[in-house]
């Protein structure tokens, strides 16, 4: 099968099919094999390995993948790519196909039966327009992962990556680092892809916790107070918590516990570590 990452390649198939790339969809097709081969040395995919895939697009990852996992299954929402994709997988027949929206579908419970209650690996270059719900609803409604090897713009890598006190620092990079080790495998320039998106991108790898890192009681709660602490990020902690809508908490409530924690009444939600962040939601009625 010809190797959709060298630039000639694409091209052909795509006029084949006479195929338009949609912005809608975040479709900006990978052409350089030396990305792919990182991408896929940083999933570190070995022939044990059952790999999900998020927007195949013409499949060219999905080659790669295929030639190296065990299994693979790629789920794809647009439909005029469901052709050229049976074309460019024909000859892999550890591939799965999927014509679906992967924010409607019951990710956990597919992986569970089809990763036979192994945990498996998603890697990806993800359409950008939804990084964060892709993500987020993986970690959150606890899909059996080992890691995620993705493409995201270069900035929501560098907010995954952030730590207190940054101004990337925000619910992204506190739940990324709740679920997750998160590192930053390369750098990719727009020249890369077809059409060229307008934002650098980044590959990271989120190795996943068995054990999260800091233990809080509630983790539903404790997300809860996160989300209202950085949707009103300039005001103090102890005024954005007591106001928010949704949370039932005193603004007296948060200025005892934030004191017993000794770090003082006019602290803002960005200078708490994950840690504290647990710890005040244990704190809190
Ligand atoms: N993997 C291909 C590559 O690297 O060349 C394509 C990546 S492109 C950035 C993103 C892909 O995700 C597109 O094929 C797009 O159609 C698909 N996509 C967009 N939204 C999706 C969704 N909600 N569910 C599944 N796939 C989606």
């Amino acid at each position: 099968m010809a190797d959709l990452g060298i630039p000639r390649n694409t091209i052909e198939i795509l006029q084949k099919y006479k195929f338009t790339t949609q912005k809608k969809y975040g479709q900006n097709f990978l052409i350089d094999t030396n990305v792919l081969d990182k991408i896929i040395r940083a999933a570190d995919v070995t022939a044990e390995d059952c790999v999900l895939e998020i927007g195949p697009g013409i499949g060219t990852m999905t080659q790669y993948l295929a030639e190296r996992a065990r299994k693979v299954t790629a789920v794809e929402i647009d439909r005029n790519l469901i052709p050229i994709l049976e074309e460019t997988l024909a000859a892999y027949e550890n591939v799965t196909l999927i014509h679906q929206d992967i924010l409607k579908m019951d990710v956990k419970r597919y992986v569970e039966e089809w990763g036979e209650g192994r945990p498996v690996k998603v890697v990806a270059n993800l359409p950008y327009y939804i990084t964060t719900p892709i993500i987020m609803g993986l970690f959150e409604e606890h899909v059996p992962l080992k890691s995620i090897t993705v493409m995201v713009q270069k900035e929501v890598a560098t907010r995954m990556h952030a730590g207190p006190g940054t101004k990337d620092y925000g619910a992204l990079s506190l739940a990324v680092q709740y679920y997750s080790k998160p590192e930053i495998v390369a750098n990719v320039p727009p020249n890369c892809f077809l059409p060229r998106p307008q934002v650098g991108s980044a590959v990271v790898r989120l190795t996943g916790y068995e054990i999260p890192p800091v233990q809080a009681a509630d983790e539903k709660k404790m997300f809860g107070l996160i989300r209202a602490a950085f949707n009103q990020r300039r005001k103090t902690l102890a005024n954005s918590l007591g106001n928010a809508a949704g949370l039932s908490i005193g603004k007296e409530d948060v200025e005892r516990a934030l004191e017993q924690m000794g770090v003082g009444t006019a602290i803002r939600g960005e200078a708490l570590t994950l840690e504290q962040y647990a710890r005040l939601s244990d704190l809190l009625p």
